[in-house]
């Protein structure tokens, strides 16, 4: 995990007030922070209890690293066309993963487990040179949705290499997860920040909550970005995991096609209702860049997008840049 917590130190942080309740927790590879404002402290703890639990819960279920089993690591180990039961919720999850992979034609690919395996992104120390391309190779032709398929008796691979990887719409899914558990609790003014990715309930203090825009260059941010009632932001950047290698940056948002890192883009801010479509999507956006996803932004609607294109230009929706200050 060393490499990851060099990461929190960079994040764009939130404002806070003295009379907020914050409880951090380290899960999912980073430092999840809980405020809760407006709140008698008791009541406000407790809640944060359930909702970080929920959130566990859901990494538990999810995640294809440790040795703990769960249904996601069945399914990438059964044989090729052996039908696995995958838990209901990450059915749900897959079906929905999916459908995104389609209406992203293909940048975002639930299927590339194999190939993230392959160059190492999650392991607990950073990787120090790109895979063999014949290696990659291999694994780009297996990492295919088609190879995913739905049979009477359960989910079947098609392919050896074809493996689940929810890395890139997961954390989403855990904070929609936690938030939900928070408002069944009776909260109504919070947030839930995982590392940068976060959604908030209500407003703070009678003010939408600001939140900062990581700079995905410099140390600070490029500004803030306010939100408030259910709105949740997420952002994928080339600088949360990567290393250098002959002069090259080589970072864990892969383009399907080709199973090297993504090069359109150095971070996608998405805003939408849900944690785990503004997760998912802004993942697929950055490996689109901004020049096929905002028309297709456009043409989906419901969420707002903002890039730092490759060049360092930045591209936003009219929604986002009404409620982006700059520095
Ligand atoms: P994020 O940080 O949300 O953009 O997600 C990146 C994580 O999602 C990686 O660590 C991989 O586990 C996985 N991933 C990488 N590239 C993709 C992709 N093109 N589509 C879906 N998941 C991906
Ligand atoms: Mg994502």
């Amino acid at each position: 995990m060393r490499w990851f917590l060099i990461c929190l130190l960079l994040l764009g942080g939130c404002q806070a007030d003295s009379s907020d309740i914050i409880e951090q927790r380290f899960m999912m590879g980073t430092l999840v922070s809980f405020t809760v404002s407006g709140m008698d402290e008791d009541k406000a703890r407790a809640a944060i209890r359930v909702a970080a639990d929920e959130m566990q819960r859901v990494e538990r279920l999810f995640t294809i690293y440790g040795d703990a089993p769960n249904t996601v690591k069945a399914f990438n180990a059964a044989d090729v066309g052996q039908a696995v039961a995958l838990d209901t919720e990450v059915e749900s999850l897959l079906n929905l993963s999916l459908q995104i992979s389609r209406q992203s034609t293909g940048a975002f690919d639930p299927a590339l487990g194999a190939l993230n395996v392959l160059w190492g992104f999650s392991n607990l120390d950073a990787p120090t040179q790109p895979p063999a391309a014949a290696e990659i190779k291999a694994r780009v032709r297996d990492a295919k949705v088609d190879y995913v398929q739905h049979r009477t008796d359960g989910w079947v691979r098609l392919r050896p290499r074809t493996m689940l990887d929810f890395g890139g719409i997961a954390k989403g899914y855990a904070i929609d997860r936690g938030v939900e558990a928070l408002k069944a609790q009776g909260i109504t003014h919070a947030i839930i920040n995982a590392g940068g990715d976060l959604r908030v309930v209500g407003d703070h203090l009678g003010k939408p909550w600001r939140v900062g825009v990581r700079d995905p260059r410099g140390e600070g941010t490029l500004g803030w970005l306010e939100v408030d009632h259910d709105m949740a932001l997420v952002t994928s950047g080339d600088y949360e995991r990567f290393f250098s290698y002959q002069g090259q940056r080589y970072h864990h948002i892969l383009d399907p096609k080709t199973g090297y890192p993504a090069t359109k883009s150095r971070s996608v801010t998405v805003i939408a209702d849900s944690a785990t479509l503004a997760d998912a999507w802004s993942t697929a956006m950055f490996v689109l860049g901004s020049q096929q996803g905002m028309p297709l932004s456009k043409q989906l609607g419901g969420m707002q997008v903002l890039w730092v294109d490759a060049d360092g230009q930045e591209v936003m929706t009219a929604g986002l840049a009404d409620i982006f200050h700059h520095h």
